[in-house]
């Protein structure tokens, strides 16, 4: 069989062999709901709190202030709609961006048709917003900022801690998306002032279907699953125990190797850059050289189709995505690469590749290897790319 090179990992990632074993007891042997009173119950019920306080412990936070959800869409739902409706007494605007999630945009969306006012703020090239647009665009009735931590397409991590100051400054609730950067880099909800943030298992080797919502203690939060008292009644439905408990296995295993696998993926994510930027003629890196996650590079090819590319790709055992996993099946550009400012065509040709600590450096060579082949090949049947070298006269070098 052909060895697969998943480069996929903001989209979802394996689970670890250590949080399948952890999750195990808790389907056949230990499979009790965990509201009972009898003791099958009381060890369901023991993981779950063991496992929430491990993911209390990630982000700086109280146990008690984690509600657990059935993943990140669900919590960026359950935060946006629930402050909409529990700050509606003190006005109806909320301020997000242009570049996040579809379930933080689509909520958005919904909420406008129910009456609520939505900022959307511009990012610049690399993807950042721009803090003074952030305080000029707050009003006396804006109940929320909802400002993801890191980008899921670019990588772009936004300035949190300075967004949090600056809502904290005017009495105003912050949210963060931050599915992509929970448990991948350091979040502290007490430095950086986060009121609710979203987080979810499966996009830090923890099972799928299972997420978390923080919400500071004070914040007035309606239940969005309405039902029996499971969540201090926040959150209703009995528990995915298994699920839960391979989620705090999940974190505490990226808490204790956070330092060291920061500093292997940022290494080898330069490594990558570095190359394809050298040896692949018109390309552009999408999002911030330096202010990007550790397992996340996003080109743009010219003059070829991502798509097209991704099926070369594919056929080389080399799993990849040209925008979000959301999107993909749509011919639409991504929203994220058209928020930085690229034109229609250089965004269609885009590519991103995102890795884990279980991706090797060999894995890497051969990945550029074979996206330097398949872009030629593209480019070599593009009729806009033979135009370009009919008018500039010799191809360039390396093609
Ligand atoms: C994956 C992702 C989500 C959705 O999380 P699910 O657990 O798949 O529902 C939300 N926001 C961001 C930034 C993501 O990357």
């Amino acid at each position: 069989m052909k060895k697969i090179i998943y480069l996929d990992h903001a989209a979802t990632t394996p689970v670890l062999p250590e949080v399948f074993e952890a999750m195990k007891p808790y389907f056949m042997e230990s499979y009790g709901n965990p509201s009972p009173i009898y003791s099958l119950a009381g060890e369901a019920k023991g993981a779950v709190e063991e496992a929430r306080e491990k993911l209390a412990g990630l982000i700086g936070a109280r146990p008690g202030e984690i509600y657990f959800t059935a993943g990140g869409s669900e919590s960026d739902n359950w935060a946006l709609k629930a402050v909409a409706e529990a700050y509606a007494a003190k006005g109806k605007h909320i301020i997000t961006t242009a570049i996040e999630h579809h379930a933080v945009l689509h909520t958005c969306q919904y909420l406008e048709k129910q009456g609520c006012e939505i900022t959307y703020l511009k990012v610049d090239e690399d993807g950042l917003i721009d803090l003074g647009e952030l305080e000029a665009a707050i009003r006396p009735d804006t109940v929320l900022i909802s400002v993801m931590a890191a980008n899921n397409e670019i990588g772009t991590i936004e300035p949190i801690e300075e967004i949090g100051r600056i809502a904290k400054a005017h009495g105003v609730l912050f949210h963060t998306d931050a599915v992509q950067a929970f448990g991948h880099i350091p979040l502290d909800v007490e430095r950086m002032h986060i009121d609710l943030l979203s987080a979810s298992g499966h996009k830090l080797n923890g099972p799928k279907g299972v997420g978390l919502l923080y919400v500071r203690k004070g914040v007035k939060l309606g239940s969005f699953i309405h039902g029996g008292a499971q969540e201090r009644g926040r959150r209703a439905g009995t528990e995915n125990v298994p699920g839960i408990v391979g989620f705090g296995k999940a974190a505490q295993i990226a808490g204790e190797r956070m330092e060291e696998r920061m500093a292997e993926q940022t290494a080898l994510r330069d490594y990558l850059i570095g190359r394809v930027l050298a040896e692949i003629p018109y390309t552009r890196l999408n999002g911030s050289r330096t202010r990007r996650l550790p397992g996340n590079a996003n080109f743009s090819f010219q003059f070829i189709e991502g798509e097209s590319l991704l099926i070369l790709l594919d056929q080389q055992g080399i799993c990849a995505s040209s925008g979000s996993a959301c999107t993909s099946g749509s011919l639409d550009p991504s929203h994220v690469l058209m928020a930085i400012g690229l034109p229609h065509e250089i965004a269609h040709g885009s590519l991103r590749l995102t890795f884990s600590e279980e991706t090797a450096r060999e894995d890497i060579d051969f990945t550029v290897e074979q996206v330097k082949q398949s872009v030629e090949r593209l480019r070599g049947m593009s009729p806009l790319y033979e135009d370009f070298v009919k008018q500039n006269g010799r191809q360039p070098e390396g093609v």
